[in-house]
């Protein structure tokens, strides 16, 4: 039998891939220009970690962890979920002692235990950022910020934030058992996962898309309604700070979150055109967490975005390269002079594209135009002997003869190796010329 990807997971094949690197570019580039910079956590972590930070009652870790033993017997788990890992290593490393707010961000793959289904697989894809160390509502503000910005610098529009405050201990304390009074009688009429969470995580009651639970929860009190003098003033500064920046939002008053470690301002960015699964990013505060999991008390804020979401919404936008150059060459086996100039166009960071195997010219051209390269240089005999090559504009179809020896500057002139969006970093130059270009034009539509 021919063996194939696990179920809920896929291969991101490579005409997808330029689409996945142009959103990690972006996503980069933004992430920096906020002071945020990358962590990289292992992938599989101790299974307490999840089930102290995440929560044993959520779904995440009572029903989605991938958990196994290794050979010695340790209880494992691959991540669910960036925050928790991201808090054990700040804690591990004392990055409490380093200027406050630590700022972090991620990207990379996390894994659960879900039915597969549009927009919702086994192991799926984040990027996430954390602002550890500094209790300001500007951070909070800054996070929806950031997770509005990445998919609206892709292009996707008409998002929307929902956002809501779950309190501190004291507000939530009393609101919930506020909201017990109110389901005690109707209890019966709830499904059987809130009949659970009745006793268990009864806020999670006011997230249950079930029709006889979104009924009973309708008339009774929202938490929104019931925030401290404190946690509501943080929730209207947050709402300010956020309209200032002309973000589309709207309060939700029933909007929880799946983990455990959340306090005050909590948040989603919807896309409607996504369905039943149309959360593209969410987050809030978790002010308590540090200090739960071993910490110093330490207030914290964040986001995680799901990356296939973003390409889903990304539809068939394309964004492959149309700045390599073919280089044509009828003297078969390849003449040393081909090689030697393929092999400086490469190292001049060209995206240089030619054939292995004897082919026709015309064969050659067809196979440039097919892969979308701005120019073709053609090496024949004839040049070769007068030390010249032909480039072709593959635009217009026009051509003209240069120096051999001016090839490479003259395709470098004319080919952009770096967009301004990039980090000038002696490692990018001319790496990856094929979306730098088209990055670019996608944040400035039009230009
Ligand atoms: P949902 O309500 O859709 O299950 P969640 O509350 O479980 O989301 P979070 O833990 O907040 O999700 O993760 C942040 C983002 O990661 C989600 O908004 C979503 O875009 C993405 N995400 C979460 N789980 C999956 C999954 N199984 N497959 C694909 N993307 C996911
Ligand atoms: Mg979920």
């Amino acid at each position: 039998m021919v063996v194939k990807t696990v179920r809920g997971t896929s291969d991101i094949l490579p005409s997808d891939v330029s689409t996945w690197q142009a959103l990690e570019l972006v996503s980069r580039n933004l992430l920096e220009a906020y002071d945020y910079r990358e962590i990289r956590t292992p992938i599989f972590e101790q299974a307490g970690l999840f089930q102290k930070s995440v929560g044993e009652c959520t779904d995440i870790v009572s029903k989605e962890m991938y958990i196994f033993s290794d050979k010695k017997g340790r209880e494992l788990a691959l991540r669910p979920e960036g925050t928790a890992s991201i808090v054990r290593s700040f804690i591990e490393h004392n990055m409490h002692t380093q200027t406050l707010p630590v700022k972090l961000y991620y990207m990379g793959p996390f894994f659960r235990y879900e039915r597969p289904q549009a927009g919702r697989t086994r192991q799926f894809h984040q990027i996430g950022a954390e602002a550890i160390g500094i209790e300001d509502v500007t951070l909070d503000a800054e996070i929806i910020d950031i997770s509005m910005q990445i998919p609206s610098k892709m292009g996707i529009k008409n998002l929307k934030v929902m956002l809501n405050s779950i309190g501190c201990k004291e507000c939530r304390s009393k609101y919930v058992k506020r909201l017990l009074g109110h389901l005690k009688n109707r209890i019966k009429k709830l499904c059987a996962d809130c009949n659970r969470r009745y006793s268990t995580n009864p806020l999670r009651i006011l997230d249950c898309k079930k029709s006889e639970c979104i009924q009973n929860v309708k008339d009774g009190p929202t938490i929104t309604e019931n925030l401290c003098a404190k946690c509501r003033n943080k929730l209207e500064t947050t709402e300010k700070h956020i309209s200032s920046l002309g973000i589309n939002y709207q309060i939700q008053p029933y909007l929880v979150r799946g983990l455990d470690y959340y306090t005050g301002v909590i948040f989603e960015i919807i896309h409607s055109q996504l369905g039943a699964q149309n959360v593209v990013a969410a987050g809030g505060r978790y002010d308590n967490l540090i200090e739960q999991m071993g910490g110093k008390p330490t207030p914290a804020v964040g986001f995680a975005a799901g990356i296939e979401r973003m390409i889903m919404l990304l539809g068939d936008r394309s964004f492959q390269s149309n700045n390599s150059v073919y280089l044509a060459y009828l003297d078969f086996p390849m003449h040393e002079k081909v090689f030697e100039l393929l092999s400086a166009l490469r190292k001049n960071g060209i995206h240089t594209k030619t054939t292995y195997q004897e082919k026709t010219l015309k064969n050659q051209l067809k196979t440039a135009a097919k892969s979308n390269c701005r120019f073709s240089l053609i090496l024949g005999t004839n040049e070769l002997s007068k030390g010249t090559v032909i480039l072709r504009d593959m635009k217009t179809s026009t051509q003209e003869e240069i120096k051999l020896d001016n090839a490479v500057a003259i395709i470098k002139k004319n080919i952009p190796l770096v967009s301004p969006e990039a980090k000038p970093s002696p490692f990018k130059v001319g790496i990856k010329a094929d979306h730098f270009v088209d990055v670019n034009k996608m944040i400035k539509p039009g230009s």
